[in-house]
């Protein structure tokens, strides 16, 4: 797995060109050779067994030997809003998002978000995906959207998919269940100073289901993280 490499562009013929990090990471770190193989990926759905061809200066080149289709993605689509946390956190939430299958990382902003996602900042996070991906076998990226309105987009959540809202309890809130046969779920995680009262009952106007992850107050992004593997592992398992 750790010599997996991706290209930008997807991969159509029996030749591939590296370049940038990729390519760099595998001539001067790597210190690959003209006949080593490694595995290409491009991010759509295949994996490419590969050998290099020729080292340029910024570009390698290489002879595709093979296409094969090997999907690691959950059995259903998983979409998580969620409002960035600062810093390094955010890399952390992407790369954790990528290991557990999730399709699609939107960054939610709330009444309360402080992280504001920059152009820069959905930049850097598309290359932890890529980065995740390589290590964890991925060959379909995790979207990454622009930035989104809390409102906008429980107005864009698909009608028919399973619409979780991460929410601490009250102390009189029992259990809350949800199902897990509609072949979509949205999940949606609040800032560091949570979502508001009317944010939550608007979401639940909106037919969002509270889910509460125990007594305890969790960091947005390990809300996130609880969240989204018990909802891939318990589709997983009703497969
Ligand atoms: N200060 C806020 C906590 C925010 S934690 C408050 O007291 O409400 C950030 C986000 O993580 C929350 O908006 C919620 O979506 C999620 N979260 C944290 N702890 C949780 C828990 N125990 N159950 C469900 N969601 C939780």
């Amino acid at each position: 797995m750790s010599r997996r490499f991706f290209v930008d562009l997807p991969i159509t013929s029996e030749t591939a060109t590296l370049t940038g990090q990729e390519a760099h990471h595998l001539s001067k770190v790597m210190r690959a050779k003209v006949g080593d193989e490694l595995i290409l990926f491009d991010g759509q759905g295949g994996e490419f067994p590969a050998r290099i061809a020729k080292i340029g200066r910024s570009e390698i080149e290489l002879s595709v030997i093979e296409r094969r289709n090997i999907s690691r993605e959950l059995p259903f689509r998983l979409v998580v809003g969620a409002a960035l946390p600062k810093g390094d956190r955010q890399r952390w939430l992407v790369e954790k998002l990528v290991e557990l299958g999730v399709s699609e990382l939107v960054p939610l902003v709330t009444e309360r978000s402080v992280a504001q996602p920059s152009g820069n900042t959905l930049e850097r996070l598309r290359r932890a995906v890529i980065e995740a991906s390589k290590q964890c076998g991925r060959n379909q990226l995790m979207a990454v959207g622009h930035a989104t309105t809390f409102n906008s987009f429980l107005a864009e959540a698909t009608e028919s998919a399973t619409k979780l809202i991460a929410h601490p309890p009250t102390p009189d809130e029992g259990a809350t269940s949800w199902s897990t046969n509609a072949g979509a779920a949205i999940i949606a995680v609040g800032p560091e100073g949570g979502f508001t009262e009317e944010e939550i009952a608007l979401a639940n106007d909106h037919y969002w289901t509270n889910v509460s992850l125990g007594t305890r107050v969790l960091r947005t992004e390990t809300a996130a993280v609880a969240l989204a593997s018990v909802i891939a592992l318990q589709y997983k398992s009703s497969e």
